[in-house]
């Protein structure tokens, strides 16, 4: 069994334009079928793009490639959309959730908080611009999150009911519920922090970071000098990144 490496949507900067980025959604194979950790974005995004995806158009250089659509990455491995079994979201902005209604069949799995910003309809910071009611008109099942009841390492963390062993790690500021997931694989822990830091990237400045991601950036680098042995992503990696490592559970 394996974690894929998805990348669901390209969005490289325009200046400084040596920052390229993919959106990083895992496709996991688990004792519950095959789940699928953020979606990108989604067909209908393409067909119907939302005003944060017509402003990312302007303000960066995007490819805007449908092939890069979960539901085609997914079908290209061999997998149908029905595969798709649970979707886990690290958070609901437009280029993690808005391709939901790809796998109508899945039940998604957020941090409660999360879920009410997002159907709350107010908006209470700048990045809930993001939220596009429409990505759930389809209704899909929920499951809500809320409670922590484990530790992993030294983050509260709630574990998810999927083998392998994996937990939602709340790391709020980006957006009100933000999650990251830690996933345990044969090779140790691989800790996907969503949006909540850019820990990989030395060009953005620090403000930037905190404004736009949250406070956790700094304390998610220190956890990676620590833990050299656990695999640490964010949800916009260099291209390279998805190519790099192949993960088996
Ligand atoms: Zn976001």
């Amino acid at each position: 069994m394996s974690i894929h490496l998805l990348n669901c949507f390209t969005c490289n900067a325009r200046r400084p334009n040596t920052l390229k980025t993919g959106t990083v959604c895992l496709l996991i194979e688990s004792n519950e079928g095959l789940i699928l950790v953020d979606t990108g974005l989604g067909l209908d995004e393409y067909a119907h793009p939302s005003g944060m995806t017509k402003l990312f158009r302007v303000i960066t250089i995007m490819p805007f490639d449908q092939n890069e659509a979960a539901i085609n990455r997914v079908q290209k491995l061999g997998y149908q959309p029905e595969d798709v079994k649970h979707i886990l979201l690290t958070h609901m902005h437009f280029d993690h959730c808005s391709g939901l209604a790809d796998f109508p069949h899945a039940k998604v799995h957020v941090h409660r908080r999360e879920y009410e910003a997002f159907t709350e309809g107010k908006i209470r910071r700048f990045t809930e611009f993001a939220y596009v009611p429409r990505y759930i008109a389809h209704k899909p099942e929920f499951i809500l999150y809320e409670k922590v009841d484990s530790k992993w390492y030294d983050f509260d963390a709630i574990r998810l009911p999927f083998e392998p062993e994996m937990y939602f790690i709340p790391l709020f500021g980006h957006s009100r519920g933000h999650c990251g997931v830690a996933i345990k694989t044969s090779g140790g822990w691989f800790f996907h922090a969503g949006d909540a830091g850019a820990v990989y990237d030395n060009e953005t400045p620090k403000w930037l970071i905190q404004l736009v991601l949250g406070p956790h950036d700094a304390a998610l680098r220190t956890f990676m000098k620590a833990h050299p042995e656990v695999l640490v992503s964010n949800s916009h990696m260099f291209p390279d990144f998805f190519t790099q490592h192949s993960i088996v559970i």
